[in-house]
C-alpha cells in the first residue's frame, strides 16, 4: 500500500490566484469536463487546492485514491465541514451529448456528475471561496473514491483528522437529496445495512424414505415467516421498522427424488439506529436454536441520525425555506453515502443537494438554477453559522 500525506500550507499556486476567480457556472463546467471516473480524480483535487488557495491543504493519497482536506481557521469557534466526492460512475452508452462536455438545454446542464455530485461540490466550493468571515473553522473534504470500494476515501481523511484532534463538529454532505422540487428534502441520517448468510446442515436422502434423512427445506419452512415478518424494532419519527429481507434461498439439486441436506439463505437488513447487528444475531440464534446452522453477519454501513433539534438541522431547514420557499422534509431514506462515516467519527451530519432523479443514469442532468440556489444556501449557512 502506498500511503502519502502532504501538508501544503502555502500552495504553489497561491501566486496564480487570479486565474481561479470564476463564475459558478464556469466552476461547475470545469468540474464536469474532467473525466474523473472512480478512483481517478483527473487532476481535480489539484485544481480545487488552487481554487481555495487561502485554505491550508492536506492531501492524503493512498494507492489510486486521492483525498483532499482543506481548512481555514477564521476565528475561535465550532468547525463546519462541507464534504463530497469528485469521482463519478462510468457514463455508459446512449448519451445524446458527450458526458464530459457539459451542455445546456432548456436550463438543464447535461453531463455525468451533474447530480451526483459535482453540482454540490461546485456549490460549496464557491460558497467557501466567497466566505469573507466565519464563526469558527471552515473546511472541505473531497475524495476520488466514493463510487468505488471507498476503502481509502473519506474514511482515511477522518482517521487522519481524528489523530490530529480535528474532527468537524458539523458536516454537510452535498449529495443529491431532493425528490420533486429543489429544497424538498434534507437527509438527517441514513439506515444501516447488514448482510447475512445462514447455512443449514441436514442429511441428504431418498425422497421415498424421508424418515431416513434430514431435509433442510423442511427444517426452515416453519421459520421463514418468523424471519421475514418480524419487526426488529417499531421504528420512530426518523425510521421505518427494521425488517429482514430474504434475497436468496437455495438447496437441493433440481431433481424430485433426492431430499436436500444443505441449504443456504441470504438476506439484508436496512436497520434503524434502534436495531444493531447483535440484536439480529441474537434473534436468529434463538429462532434457529434447534438446527445445525452457521450464521455470518456483515455490517456494510452503520445507521445514524442527527437530531431534529440540533443546530445544523435547524439552521439548514430555515435557510432552505428562506431561499427556496419550500418546507423541506427531514428523511433518512435511500442507500448509503459517506455521510455515515462523518457521523460515525462524531460530526453531526446532514445532507442537502440537488434533485436526485437521474443519478448514475444516461443523460444525467441538473438545472443550473438548482446549483445557484444551493450555492446561495451554503453561502447563507456560512454567514449565519
Ligand atoms: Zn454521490
Amino acid at each position: 500500500m502506498n500511503f502519502k500525506v502532504f501538508i501544503l500550507a502555502n500552495h504553489p499556486l497561491e501566486s496564480n490566484r487570479k486565474n481561479y476567480d470564476m463564475t459558478l457556472q464556469k466552476l461547475f463546467f470545469k468540474l464536469l469536463s474532467h473525466k474523473s471516473i472512480t478512483p481517478d480524480d483527473a487532476g481535480l483535487l489539484d485544481f480545487v487546492q488552487g481554487y481555495l488557495s487561502d485554505f491550508t491543504a492536506i492531501r492524503i493519497d493512498i494507492d489510486d485514491t486521492k483525498n483532499l482536506f482543506l481548512y481555514k481557521v477564521f476565528s475561535k469557534g465550532e468547525h463546519l465541514c462541507f464534504a463530497g466526492h469528485v469521482d463519478v460512475v462510468p457514463p455508459g452508452v446512449g448519451w445524446d451529448s458527450d458526458p464530459f462536455e457539459p451542455s445546456i438545454k432548456d436550463g438543464f446542464v447535461y453531463a455525468r456528475g451533474t447530480q451526483d455530485m459535482k453540482s454540490g461540490v461546485a456549490a460549496f466550493l464557491k460558497a467557501c471561496k466567497d466566505a469573507k468571515d466565519f464563526n469558527g473553522t471552515l473546511s472541505v473534504i473531497l475524495t476520488s473514491d466514493e463510487e468505488g470500494d471507498a476503502k481509502f476515501g473519506t474514511i482515511e481523511v477522518l482517521k487522519y483528522l481524528k489523530k490530529k484532534d480535528m474532527i468537524p463538529d458539523f458536516s454537510i454532505v452535498a449529495e443529491p437529496t431532493c425528490e420533486g422540487i429543489f429544497g424538498d428534502t434534507i437527509k438527517i441520517g441514513r439506515r444501516g445495512s447488514i448482510n447475512g448468510t445462514i447455512e443449514v446442515f441436514g442429511k441428504q436422502g431418498h425422497a421415498a424414505y424421508p424418515q431416513k434423512s434430514i431435509n433442510t427445506i423442511n427444517l426452515i419452512s416453519p421459520l421463514l415467516d418468523k424471519l421475514t415478518a418480524h419487526n426488529f424494532d417499531e421504528g420512530d419519527e426518523n425510521f421505518a421498522p427494521s425488517q429482514l429481507v430474504v434475497t436468496d434461498i437455495r438447496s437441493g439439486m433440481e431433481v424430485t427424488n433426492v431430499t436436500p441436506g444443505y441449504l443456504k439463505l441470504m438476506f439484508n437488513v436496512r436497520n434503524s439506529t434502534k436495531t444493531s447487528k447483535e440484536d439480529i444475531e441474537a434473534y436468529i440464534n434463538t429462532l434457529f436454536k434447534e438446527l445445525d446452522f452457521k450464521l455470518i453477519l456483515n455490517q456494510s454501513a452503520k445507521s445514524f441520525v442527527t437530531k431534529r433539534d440540533s443546530k445544523i438541522v435547524k439552521l439548514l431547514q430555515s435557510v432552505v425555506q428562506d431561499i427556496t420557499k419550500v418546507n423541506p422534509q427531514l428523511t433518512t431514506g435511500g442507500g448509503t453515502s459517506d455521510a455515515r462515516l462523518l457521523a460515525e467519527f462524531g460530526a453531526k451530519t446532514v445532507e442537502l443537494g440537488v434533485i436526485n432523479d437521474r443519478i448514475h443514469a444516461i443523460n444525467e442532468r441538473c438545472k443550473l438554477q438548482e446549483v445557484e440556489d444551493l450555492t446561495k444556501i451554503f453561502t447563507k449557512i456560512i454567514e449565519k453559522f
